[in-house]
């Protein structure tokens, strides 16, 4: 599995459980797999199927995502087609001839196919190995999606005994899973179930103010890159798209009242790389399987937390960091309430409100963000014992701070006097000391809380205010009209005479919500040369009439950007470079990689081993010992200099490269057998240097150079590092 992994995907590793995952089904057992959006379900199947002698039959709810997926196993050279309703009766004949002489080793079907008595009969005179059902929870009238037709898979089990069923999806919910094993009838299954933690997700709730601007900000700072964001209103999506097109950020709506037409217009584009912003209601992303979508932002937060799950999940499927913003402010509340009021069945009303308000609590609450979404599809019993993400606002308060203790106790104290039964502005407006005619007729320009507020402006205020529900000191109570009202929080702040610091309003800061979660998966890769893969990766995906990441995912074209390959035996190291893909665009890829190093003068690095490479920063013995081919040429000068045991800085001014770029020559000389370590032994510095930067590395384990440099208070210089790490 491990071969075929590398040979048709370009991976060398298993993502967590699916290698036992693969093995337990290759072995001819039911499997269900709960796994988070972009864990690699896929996999999970197409490996075991394969090796399996016969054809795997695959049940997928969406035409649109058959088809990506078959184009994707196509780049990869597995031969896998589809049949749905999308095909002309000729193509269909076609295939069916095709697969009835075994050319294929997966079919893809829909649901309603299988459901068909012909259908299986078809079935059953092929030589069917195995069964794959992917979105399982489609099954569940519980779930979020669910299709009738999946109901037809409960005769699979009867009619086809001999042949394993897998059952795979993203969704949570015990109340589901259940669903799914008792309607498939599973013998013995086994349940694989994964964290539903999404590692490279950064999740933030920030305070909502002057909202358009920062998704401005934000999205311009990430020009070409994919993102969603998530509206309230088919208006909004629309009135949000003109401002950021306004804005110069190219952006489309989508929502369920523009034609079928224009909504798979979009959708494509959006695939395609053409346009990078969507600004949508969540009628958008069921088809979307793009991978490198990079930010996912809420305008409004969701009714429920299996919503925002699922809805952030669409971001960074291809492992690589993605930002998710959800725009808070309690007021929101109100459009839920008003929605949820619309239903008739009380029961049900309740039970909306209920969902919508554990959605609130995550918004308001100070607690890691993923430990509460954990916490809340049962994965987390205990949150003192569970450990927080690091990844989240709430673990990366980096934020700046001001002292808002006098600022409060007079919001708080005005909000007692006018009676806790006004809206925001019109609080805030009192402390203003506005003479607007529902203030003066209520008499409360007489109240010394009137007028006192001199610092702040209103709408800093309102961003004050805010601030002050996401701390849970005041509340909207009425559903009818939004009144605010104190929490016995906020009274005992005042009578306790607490104080309070609050994340330091957007005016006030350069910039309000940059924050710096840790970089896990970045590679520090040329961009320019990143930018040129990528436009290539769009030519060659148009001609071939595929979304760009059947090609090569972000990440691979990461890494090629970063470790600039100079020839197909490197090329291959990449990850997602299997076979197929080698033969067919190693060329094309390192043509570019080739000019951009000649016009930015870069050389290309070693590309370390797999496991050294997961965790980027992690030291690994081997990696800097693998072999890989040198050109000649400047290499061999620095290889006649150090034989004659020049010195460093001699050689530099010799042959005209940095110290630096001498070292990595000799990596390379190393890594060639063309240097041994005794050769280099006179270039190592003083032994208590070369003891202090073996131990920080160590220590830290860690390959890189800047920590251990700042490790050693600035003492060691970075080439003395660079030489301790090669003999490391
Ligand atoms: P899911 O169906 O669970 O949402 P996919 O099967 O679409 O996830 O996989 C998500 C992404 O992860 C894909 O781009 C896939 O190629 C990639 N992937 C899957 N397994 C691995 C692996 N072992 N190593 C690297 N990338 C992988
Ligand atoms: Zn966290």
């Amino acid at each position: 599995m491990q071969q075929l992994l590398k040979k048709y995907f370009g991976y060398d590793e298993f993502r967590p459980q699916q290698e036992e995952i693969i093995n337990h089904f290759y072995e001819q057992n039911d499997t269900l797999v709960l796994m988070p959006t972009g864990g690699g379900k896929s996999l999970c199947f197409q490996l075991p199927a394969l090796k399996f002698h016969g054809l795997t039959v695959v049940i997928s709810p969406l035409i649109a995502l058959m088809k990506d997926q078959v184009d994707a196993l196509n780049a990869a050279g597995i031969p896998a087609t589809f049949l749905n309703s999308s095909l002309k009766v000729e193509e269909n004949r076609q295939r069916i001839y095709d697969l009835e002489r075994n050319k294929y080793k997966l079919l893809y079907v829909a649901p309603e196919r299988l459901g068909s008595a012909e259908f299986q009969d078809w079935l059953w005179q092929q030589k069917i190995s195995a069964f794959a059902i992917d979105e399982a929870h489609c099954i569940s009238q519980w779930g979020h999606d669910f299709r009738p037709d999946y109901q037809n898979l409960s005769t699979l089990r009867e009619n086809f005994p001999n042949c394993p069923i897998i059952a795979l999806t993203a969704s949570a919910t015990p109340r589901v899973q259940k669903d799914i094993l008792t309607t498939l009838k599973l013998k013995n299954p086994q349940v694989f179930n994964t964290s539903f933690l999404r590692e490279n997700l950064n999740l933030s709730v920030i305070a909502k103010n002057k909202m358009k601007e920062q998704i401005a900000d934000i999205l311009s700072e990430k020009v070409g890159e994919s993102a969603i964001i998530y509206c309230f209103s088919r208006k909004e999506t629309e009135s949000l798209a003109d401002y950021l097109n306004d804005e110069g950020i190219k952006a489309l709506p989508y929502h369920a009242g523009l034609s079928p037409k224009t909504r798979e217009k979009t959708q494509e584009k959006f695939i395609r790389d053409e346009v990078p912003v969507i600004t949508a209601t969540i009628a958008f992303g069921m088809g979307v399987d793009k991978p490198n979508i990079r930010t996912v932002i809420h305008t409004v937060f969701p009714k429920t937390v299996e919503g925002y799950y699922q809805e952030i999940g669409r971001a960074g499927r291809d492992g690589l960091d993605a930002e998710c913003l959800l725009f808070f402010s309690e007021g929101d509340r109100q459009k839920h309430e008003y929605f949820i009021s619309l239903n008739a069945d009380r029961d049900f009303q309740d039970l909306e409100r209920q969902k919508m308000l554990t959605m609130l609590n995550f918004c308001r609450q100070r607690t890691c963000r993923w430990q509460q979404i954990l916490q809340y599809f049962g994965e987390i019993k205990n949150l003192a014992e569970s450990k927080a993400c690091g990844n989240c606002d709430i673990c990366c308060q980096t934020q700046a701070t001001f002292d808002a203790t006098k600022i409060t106790q007079k919001i708080l104290s005005c909000m007692i006097y006018t009676g806790n039964k006004f809206g925001k502005n019109y609080v805030l407006k009192v402390l203003k000391g506005s003479r607007e005619k529902n203030i003066l007729s209520f008499g409360h320009d007489q109240l010394s809380v009137w007028g006192i507020e001199k610092d702040y402006s209103l709408s800093e205020l309102s961003e004050i205010f805010t601030q002050l529900e996401i701390e849970g000191l005041v509340e909207l109570t009425s559903n009818e009209y939004p009144i605010y009202t104190i929490t016995k929080l906020g009274i005992d702040f005042l009578k306790q005479k607490k104080t309070l610091k609050l994340p330091e309003i957007s005016t006030h800061k350069q910039k309000n919500i940059k924050k710096s979660p840790k970089n896990k998966t970045g590679l520090n890769y040329n961009k320019a040369c990143f930018e040129a893969l990528r436009i290539l990766r769009k030519q060659i995906a148009d001609e071939k009439h595929v979304p760009p990441f059947v090609i090569f995912g972000d990440n691979s074209l990461q890494e090629m950007a970063y470790y600039l390959p100079e020839n197909a035996e490197n090329f291959a190291k990449i990850s997602g470079v299997g076979q197929q893909k080698l033969t067919e665009y190693g060329d094309l890829f390192l043509n570019i990689i080739e000019m951009i190093k000649n016009d930015e003068n870069l050389e290309s690095k070693l590309i370390p081993s797999r496991h050294s490479r997961r965790n980027s920063n992690k030291l690994s013995k081997n990696s800097r010992t693998r072999k890989s081919n040198i050109k000649s040429g400047h290499y061999d000068k620095t290889l006649k200099l150090i034989l004659e045991k020049k010195s460093l800085p001699e050689i530099s001014k010799i042959i005209g490269f940095q110290v630096g770029t001498i070292i990595t020559h000799c990596e390379k000389l190393i890594a060639n057998e063309k240097l041994n370590f005794q050769d280099l032994e006179y270039l190592k510095p003083k032994k208590d240097v070369f003891e202090l930067a073996k131990a920080t590395f160590i220590k830290m384990d860690t390959e890189l150079l800047k920590p251990v440099f700042d490790a050693c208070n600035e003492k060691i210089s970075y080439d003395d590092l660079k030489i301790v790490r090669l003999f490391l």
